[in-house]
């Protein structure tokens, strides 16, 4: 079991970029994360059509088709020989002048870094984590929009180091209005009253697949979905919350601000929830 870096086309267990690639000296970049099941990546055409709607914002060329995309990501976790992996998918905008213009770089890179899949301990899913509904807000979607996943998560890492002083697992942001977003690396539901909440895109936040899946799952189970703008007291009212993530799936949250949310445990809706995102996983990679 290894981690092995493809950066392109040619794989190798460490890869090396210039300190001139703008991605490096200004966060001018892509990526998406994908997981695997038995080995295969999961909704790998919805993550593709994700990065190449963050670059087309970012006016950044992808050099690979997502056939390329396709064998490149089979060869690197052929070489890898994990059971599951993890995998980063990176585009960056390439070597360019000392200057924020991109004009002067011509080749992107091209970046799968494959490595060993961590989980989350059991406990976060039995138990539930504990959010901090943090200071720092969610840059705003004029400014740079969360909805583009771009390689800058400078705002996210600052809200999670806040979360981390107060002994949360993440945090959670509001957006200049004062309504809920998204958490660092993932989207936020919360059930009231058998009613499942979630935060609308025009709220400025990334437009999580796993979001999209649950959301549509949810429907389809008979469960009414709204999306909307939330203020934070809609949340500490709650009877129940969860985040939703590539890596993490369905994961309940049950404690914002060291205060627990409904009864302080996992609640029905989101263990219902978490099986139907577990169970649809299975189907699709059948
Ligand atoms: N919001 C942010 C800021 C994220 O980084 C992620 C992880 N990509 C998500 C939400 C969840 O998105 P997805 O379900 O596509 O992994």
């Amino acid at each position: 079991m290894t981690t092995q870096i493809n950066l392109n086309g040619q794989i190798s267990d460490d890869a090396f970029i210039s300190v001139l690639d703008h991605g490096f000296l200004f966060g001018d970049s892509v990526y998406e994360v994908v997981s695997t099941i038995e080995g295969k990546p999961v909704f790998l055409a919805e993550h593709l059509r994700r990065l190449r709607q963050s670059a087309r914002e970012l006016e950044l060329t992808i050099p690979y088709t997502d056939t390329r995309f396709a064998d490149e990501i089979e060869s690197t976790l052929k070489s890898a020989g994990n059971q599951e992996s993890y995998i980063r998918i990176m585009v960056t905008r390439g070597v360019g002048e000392l200057d924020l213009d991109p004009v002067s770089c011509t080749r992107p890179n091209v970046l799968i870094l494959v490595k060993e899949a961590v989980l989350y301990p059991k406990e976060n899913y039995e138990k539930g984590i504990h959010l901090a509904l943090v200071s720092v807000k969610r840059n705003h979607k004029e400014s740079l929009n969360p909805g583009i996943k771009t390689g800058n998560y400078l705002n996210n890492m600052l809200a999670k180091m806040e979360a981390s002083r107060s002994g949360a697992a993440d945090a959670l942001m509001l957006n200049a209005l004062g309504y809920l977003t998204e958490c660092t690396t993932s989207n936020i539901f919360f059930v009231k009253e058998e009613r499942i909440l979630t935060p609308s895109l025009d709220c400025g936040i990334l437009a999580g697949i796993t979001r999209d899946v649950v959301i549509r799952l949810a429907r389809e189970n008979g469960f009414p979905v709204e999306e909307g703008q939330w203020p934070p007291e809609a949340l500490e009212q709650a009877d129940e919350a969860f985040i939703t993530g590539t890596v993490k799936k369905v994961m309940p949250v049950t404690l914002l601000n060291s205060r627990p949310i409904g009864d302080g445990k996992p609640g029905s809706t989101t263990r219902k929830l978490a099986r139907l995102y577990d169970d649809y996983l299975q189907r699709i990679m059948k």
